[in-house]
């Protein structure tokens, strides 16, 4: 039985296909990456714009297209808040409302016991049942074991949102926050470090992580026993409230010498506090603005980027000049700057004075300007310094751990220094401009780190991202 699994949407439902994947492979499922060659197709799709809803449904209407015999199981966001809509498309045999991995391989086994011949071998391991309760027992890990085809990992900590902002879906489609136990999380990412050098901590709101557990913690507290726990990885936060940084998340982002990544995503949404109150946002532009600066003072070189929407309802002239003026202010090296777009079940797609799509879509493009020419600027003063990296494209290009893409100097014929490499954290310098900036690998040789926990200390005491602390072994 092939599968061909498709994700939509961010880096939580990406780290729930890795689950299902895992899962239908347990049971004896052969992934594949062509429609052509797929009894089931899994398509794991994102409901955060009715945009978003449309195209999985034309992703669906292409796969039937393609190949007329494939079975289609749709998962995920959408799949929770549109389930009759799915059931009823030509080729859906099943809709999984949400992103239980046992419950979607479950499917996936129903879907070719179903309509195709049934072969023993799938009797076998019981995938001949579905959703109707029975054979419903995970039969892979409940701990993930890598994420295919990537150098990061995304390591999910909890799920779910207890906020409750106006314009957002996502609450709706995956209730409210649950946190996995530490020990779980633990576990896997020791897993996950065999193959990735750098872990994501995901989630949907990873600053309530650990709220809700029977002994409450934080996502600072958990951070702070991963790097303990896990010592060759660096670790990068996802997304992240402004609000929600607590004091020894500043102090580990400031001393881990770059084990966590300094990087920070902090969402805005808006720089004017009349817009704010609109999407019932909890704070004001004052909050964050405080908050941005304190740990621009504590980490010093960081990453710092934001999600913006532009023209949400009611939004002024005056309030998008003040969310400019912000913008201008703070130290962001780059923002994910998005027109309004309401989406059916929330609060905003409600609200009364729409401002005109063009309208938002050129204050969009204002702020995607600025947010370009201040990424450039930060770019060019990075040059020169030193910067542990992640490898991408078969070692040809490299992620610092402030958020640039970069390339990786090539002394001969451009060839990548290949996946091997991929699997361990490099130390260089940057060099060149703000359009052409590439990292030199120390000596072109490789840094391994040996997960030793004193070195962290004297590297964290140099004031730079990586200095060469780590043994280095010639490539
Ligand atoms: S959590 Fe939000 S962004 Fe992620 S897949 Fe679901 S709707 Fe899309």
């Amino acid at each position: 039985m092939r599968v061909l699994f498709h994700t939509f949407g961010c880096k939580a439902n990406q780290y729930d296909t890795e689950r299902m994947r895992q899962e239908t492979q347990a049971r004896g499922g052969v992934v594949t990456k062509d429609v052509g060659l797929a009894d089931v197709c899994v398509v794991n799709t994102c409901t955060v714009t009715n945009a978003a809803d449309a195209e999985a449904r034309r992703f669906i209407r292409r796969l039937k297209r393609e190949n007329p015999l494939t079975q289609v199981v749709v998962a995920g966001c959408s799949a929770v808040l549109r389930t009759a809509e799915y059931a009823e498309m030509e080729g859906v045999v099943s809709v999984v409302p949400g992103h239980d991995p046992v419950h979607v391989a479950a499917a996936v086994g129903a879907a070719v016991a179903g309509p195709v011949e049934r072969q023993g071998s799938l009797l076998q391991l019981g995938m001949d049942r579905g959703l109707d309760g029975s054979h419903l027992e995970p039969i892979g890990a409940a701990i993930l074991d890598r994420r295919e085809g990537a150098t990061r990992g995304w390591l999910k900590i909890q799920d779910g949102c207890d906020r409750k902002c106006a314009f957002c879906a996502t609450r709706l489609a995956r209730g409210a926050s649950r946190s996995r136990s530490v020990e779980d999380i633990i576990l896997e990412a020791r897993t996950l470090s065999r193959h990735h050098p750098e872990l994501v901590l995901t989630g949907i709101h990873i600053g309530h992580y650990g709220r809700d557990l029977e002994v409450p913690t934080s996502l600072s507290t958990l951070l702070a026993r991963l790097l303990d726990a896990v010592p060759d990885v660096r670790f990068r936060l996802g997304s992240i409230e402004a609000t929600e940084i607590d004091e020894l998340l500043l102090q580990l982002l400031s001393t881990s010498g770059g084990r966590v990544a300094p990087h920070l995503h902090m969402p805005l949404q808006s720089g004017a506090d009349p817009v704010l109150r609109r999407m019932k946002r909890w704070h004001t532009r004052e909050d964050y603005r405080v908050r941005v600066f304190e740990v621009a003072d504590a980490v010093g070189r960081i990453g710092l980027g934001a999600d913006i929407i532009t023209g949400f309802p009611g939004e002024t002239a005056v309030d998008h000049e003040d969310t400019v003026r912000l913008v201008e202010e703070l130290p962001f090296t780059y923002l994910h700057v998005f027109p309004f777009s309401p989406k059916d079940g929330t609060a905003a797609s409600e609200l009364p004075d729409p401002v005109p799509q063009r309208v938002a879509g050129e204050r969009s493009r204002e702020l995607r300007s600025l947010a370009q020419e201040k990424q450039r600027r930060y770019r060019a003063s990075r040059a020169g310094e030193m910067s542990l990296v992640t490898l991408e494209a078969q070692g040809r290009r490299a992620l610092t751990g402030d958020y640039l893409r970069v390339d990786v100097a090539m002394d001969g014929d451009g060839v990548g220094l290949g996946l091997e490499a991929c699997k361990r954290l490099h130390s260089g310098v940057l060099r060149g401009s703000a359009d052409d900036l590439r990292v030199e690998l120390q000596g072109s040789r490789r840094v391994e780190l040996q997960g030793s926990r004193a070195p962290q200390i004297a590297w964290a005491t140099s004031g730079m991202e990586s200095p060469p602390i780590f043994p280095v072994s010639s490539t």
